[in-house]
């Protein structure tokens, strides 16, 4: 059933009638209208009373570029006029601008944990003590790893002794020997250099995402209590997690 006033079926529109012509407003049709549109079709024509108000008037004309010769059936407002998931996300979502770091963190071989990680990471929405203290946090702000140094993404992760050598010798592995250890500086770095879908570039990302995660895991472990892995220990998980993805997507080049 289609309902004239609250389905999408006139002219060209994409919006119901109701919004055009709110039912709240004396201007609207609301009271002419019953709730099916075959309220208004008689002998396959349009049955409307007399215009006697611009609104009707407007309605009318509009309703000129309206076929009611086809059969009367309701279908999905997407591009195609069938139903897609895909299309019908691609109506409901917001669209924005892609980001330079997209293919870094969303790619066929990514592991889902490490890159929603990533993608917070990215957005600044991780709660290093550096962005605790920007929330007016006034407690403990030194790095877990060292207790040297504030604690920030750019420390955390790429320049404290303990993360340094994680980073590089994990870089190392994918053939590259000074990888950046600036965050700012690695965002544009991973962005412009790790593009593509082949092996290398995907293990690239792979790599870059694994440590970062588990860098943040290993310090949680000294946030909590917990027992936290050894160097060596973390390089093998790191590792291993990268290396299983490499044998699921790429098994003929292992
Ligand atoms: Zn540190």
């Amino acid at each position: 059933m289609v309902v004239a006033m609250y389905d999408a079926w006139w002219g060209s529109s994409t919006y119901p009638m109701a919004y055009r012509f709110p039912p709240s407003t004396s201007s609207a049709p609301g009271h002419f209208v019953g709730p099916k549109l075959s309220s208004i079709i008689r002998g396959g024509s349009w049955f409307w009373p007399n215009a006697r108000s611009e609104v009707l008037v407007e309605i009318q004309s509009r309703l000129l570029e309206v076929s009611i010769g086809e059969v009367d059936q309701p279908v999905w407002g997407t591009r195609s006029g069938v139903f897609s998931s895909a299309e019908t996300w691609e109506e409901l979502r917001e669209k924005k601008p892609e980001v330079e770091w997209y293919g870094v963190v969303w790619f066929s071989a990514t592991i889902p944990k490490h890159a929603f990680f990533l993608w917070l990471a990215f957005q600044d929405a991780i709660t290093t003590r550096e962005k605790m203290c920007r929330w007016g946090y006034t407690g403990d702000i030194l790095c877990l790893f060292c207790r040297f140094k504030q604690e920030s993404l750019t420390h955390l992760f790429f320049q404290c002794n303990f993360s340094r050598k994680i980073w590089r010798s994990i870089m190392a592995d994918c053939k590259v020997l000074d990888p950046p250890d600036d965050w700012d500086l690695i965002v544009k770095w991973s962005s412009a250099g790790m593009k593509g879908k082949n092996l290398h570039s995907t293990a690239r990302k792979l790599c870059f995402t694994a440590t970062v995660y588990n860098l943040w895991m290993q310090r949680n472990c000294l946030v909590h209590g917990r027992n936290p892995k050894t160097e060596e220990a973390l390089l093998s998980k790191i590792r291993w997690e990268v290396k299983s993805m490499i044998l699921y997507k790429f098994p003929q080049n292992c």
